[in-house]
């Protein structure tokens, strides 16, 4: 066979026109979202104050084994789509492994990440019902950014909360949002009462994403023709990333390759959960059986030392509340972490896959997440976003143990986005200031104790 070449790219005619969800082909399904008012499971109406009635509907449908594409949504793609395949043959050089390391680059449009394709659709289905104005939270600024740029696209009106220490490192990030006609509101800010609260305590607090995460919420149920979006966690993101896995799972087959590791980092869940979805799906049906390996940082370790349970998906608790792994909604990362992957929680459906074994988790340091980032630049040219670099990390890892046994094994990966607005924390990693935070069983202890009980259910 004729050399694989560096770059394996569909054409538009290959590309996904539909997106798959994972639940349907799940022995087990995830246990149901409660609604915090009833103590009862949620029904798709309990989301309808928060969400648009499509996504609400994705959200509880856990049968529709393939959902369609629209076509506004289709076109959209194709303006940063399919993203490349790239076969890291320097890197493999580099390390001098037999493995053969394959990565999928979502950092290629000018949101930077993945983000831009649950984005573009939530944005569009708002559009689709007629609202007036949509909200969100940013951590790091990704999603904001990749959020501002779809409602910009279909003219809708977007107030972005963003996490105030970010707020006040990356300036460039708020021009961003902006220049896509976005109002962004430092959070916690005293536009709402669950910020107002947090600021009554700690007039100095440097905000979460939970706590954005109320704010926002807050915001949307208290405005007329208004609703919430978020960038991850939720069951529908997972559905729209699909795209990633559909799209590298074509390219891999055009050259007569399978995965025999996949690997992604995980925040909440929702690159991971994309790109895993139709490998997944060959594990659940039994056609193949990859290893999944999710990767998080020591400092913020949901799936390695979380619980399994029940808790709210923000800090001011109005959500429903999510069956996830979960560090208690309370939890902050140390302020040293500057690596990303910072919220509390795991998506439902891969919290419920990890618990019945059909995933692995492993966590890593930042030094070490920021020592594969800058190796990984330097071979393959691309400045990796700390969050991919949590993948590439492990990546390398599984890369080395291959060179100690010889196997051959094809290894894929996740490169989520590129890390041009992360050079704090990439100086920090070079001029020998970042240090690593492993939080002790006693810190992790005052998160569990704060889980919410549910009568009947989680007593
Ligand atoms: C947001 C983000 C992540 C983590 O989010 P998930 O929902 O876990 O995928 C990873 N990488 C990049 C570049 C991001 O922007």
């Amino acid at each position: 066979m004729s050399k694989i070449p560096h770059r394996i790219y569909l054409t538009e005619d290959q590309m996904p026109k539909q997106w798959y969800n994972l639940r349907a082909d799940m022995k087990e399904l995830p246990d149901p979202m409660i609604n915090p008012g009833t103590g009862k499971p949620a029904t798709e109406e309990d989301l309808y104050p928060v969400f648009c009635k499509e996504l609400a509907h994705q959200e509880m449908d856990n049968e529709t084994r393939y959902v369609d594409i629209p076509e506004e949504i289709q076109e959209f793609y194709k303006m940063y789509r399919p993203s490349p395949l790239i076969r890291a043959y320097n890197l493999e050089k580099a390390l001098g492994t037999p493995a053969k390391i394959y990565y999928k680059f979502e950092g290629n449009n000018t949101s930077g990440s993945h983000k831009l394709n649950s984005a573009v659709a939530q944005a569009y289905y708002a559009k689709e019902q007629g609202l007036k104005s949509l909200t969100t939270e940013t951590g790091a600024g990704q999603w904001g950014t990749a959020l501002s740029e779809a409602c910009s696209f279909f003219g809708i009106p977007l107030t972005v909360y963003m996490v105030k220490v970010s707020f006040n490192q990356k300036p460039f990030r708020k021009a961003i949002i902006e220049t896509f006609d976005a109002k962004v509101i430092a959070s916690p800010s005293n536009t709402t009462n669950s910020g107002r609260k947090i600021l009554e305590v700690d007039p100095n607090s440097g905000g979460s994403l939970g706590c954005a995460i109320s704010e926002a919420v807050e915001t949307a149920v208290t405005t007329p023709e208004c609703r919430y979006v978020l960038g991850s966690v939720l069951n529908q993101v997972l559905l729209h990333q699909s795209i990633i896995g559909l799209e590298s799972k074509i390219a891999m087959e055009s050259i007569n390759e399978y995965p025999d590791i996949v690997i992604g980092c995980a925040g909440g869940g929702s690159n991971l959960g994309g790109l895993i979805a139709p490998f997944m799906q060959d594990k659940l049906t039994g056609k193949a059986n990859p290893r999944i390996v999710a990767v998080e940082p020591a400092s913020c370790p949901s799936l390695t030392r979380g619980k399994y349970a029940y808790d709210f998906c923000d800090t001011g608790k109005i959500t429903p509340m999510a069956k996830m792994y979960t560090l208690g909604c309370e939890f902050m990362p140390s302020a040293n972490h500057a690596g990303g992957l910072r919220y509390h929680g795991m998506s439902p459906i891969l919290s419920k896959l990890f618990h019945d074994g059909y995933m692995e988790a492993v966590s890593v340091e930042q030094t070490k997440v920021f020592e594969a980032a800058v190796f990984f630049a330097k071979h393959e040219t691309i400045l990796p976003a700390p969050e991919s670099a949590h993948a590439i990390r492990t990546a390398i890892d599984e890369a080395l143990k291959c060179k100690e046994t010889g196997e051959e094994k094809t290894i894929l990966f996740g490169l989520t986005g590129t890390g041009y607005f992360d050079m704090t924390a990439y100086n920090a990693y070079l001029d020998g200031s970042m240090s690593d935070y492993v939080p002790t069983d006693a810190d992790l202890q005052k998160g569990f104790d704060a889980l919410p009980k549910i009568p009947g259910i989680q007593e």
